[in-house]
């Protein structure tokens, strides 16, 4: 897959934002400081959810979602095949932030969930808003991680991990992880690892 085409699949996803008004998975049916009904109305250039009661807004906004980067001494990027939501697709790494947890121990603990390996962060690799599921809307960070200790197995939601050449990647989950790849590889002049720092392909 080229970047281009990974592109148009990671943004090809719902943009509905009068959606978020309906109650359905993921969306707030209720008044979240009253606990009243909730109706459309239109609040400059969007509807948003009103509480028939007090008048607050409900706001909808993306949870933040982190991914970690791990490659082998080949270049060949560490994946994961999904047990639960997803299931047989491969992923990078993953998991959402808890509510008060900082942004980079959630990386390092969902890592260590779901592959048995102790990582230390380096570089962001990349960031992305996600709309492959229109009920929960995230921002993804992708960060590099360099293995410091542990045990490679699957586990927690993922049933599988296996390196993967950036550029021939299993059957994808989400988009944005087939961008970010798609990215690595162009990179690593699109044929795998090169040698050089994927981090700071310039150099
Ligand atoms: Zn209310």
């Amino acid at each position: 897959m080229t970047v281009d085409d990974a592109l148009a699949r990671s943004t090809a996803g719902e943009h509905n934002h009068e959606a978020l008004v309906v109650p359905g998975p993921g969306r707030v049916a209720f008044c979240r400081r009253c606990g009243q009904s909730l109706r459309p109305e239109q609040r400059g250039d969007r509807v948003r959810p009103v509480c028939v009661g007090c008048g607050a807004i409900t706001f909808h906004n993306p949870a933040v979602g982190v991914a970690v980067v791990v490659r082998d001494d080949v270049g060949r990027v560490l994946l994961g095949r999904r047990s639960g939501s997803y299931g047989g697709q491969w992923c990078i790494p993953c998991g959402y932030v808890e509510w008060d947890e900082d942004v980079r121990l959630a990386a390092t603990r969902e890592f260590l969930e779901e592959t048995g390996l102790v990582v230390e962060l380096a570089e962001v690799v990349a960031v992305h808003s996600n709309f492959h599921n229109p009920d929960q809307h995230t921002v993804g960070i992708w960060f590099a991680g360099v293995v410091v200790g542990g045990e490679l197995a699957a586990a927690d939601d993922l049933d599988a991990v296996a390196f993967f050449e950036p550029h021939l990647p299993p059957d994808l989950a989400f988009p944005t992880d087939a961008l970010v790849l798609a990215q690595l590889s162009a990179r690593l002049g699109g044929q795998g690892y090169s040698g050089r720092s994927w981090a700071r392909p310039d150099t």
